[in-house]
């Protein structure tokens, strides 16, 4: 059963190079910029 959190923790993280948040797997192609960040309101 922790393979799958161990595979999780494997994988490398992007942090959002404006606030540092984790970004989440979604679209890589914001670059390093969270969703937050990435909006276009803010
Ligand atoms: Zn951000």
């Amino acid at each position: 059963m922790m393979n799958v959190l161990e595979f999780f923790r494997n994988l490398p993280k992007k942090h959002c190079s404006n606030c540092g948040n984790v970004i989440k797997e979604k679209a890589d192609c914001y670059g390093n910029i969270c969703d937050e960040c990435d909006h276009p309101a803010r």
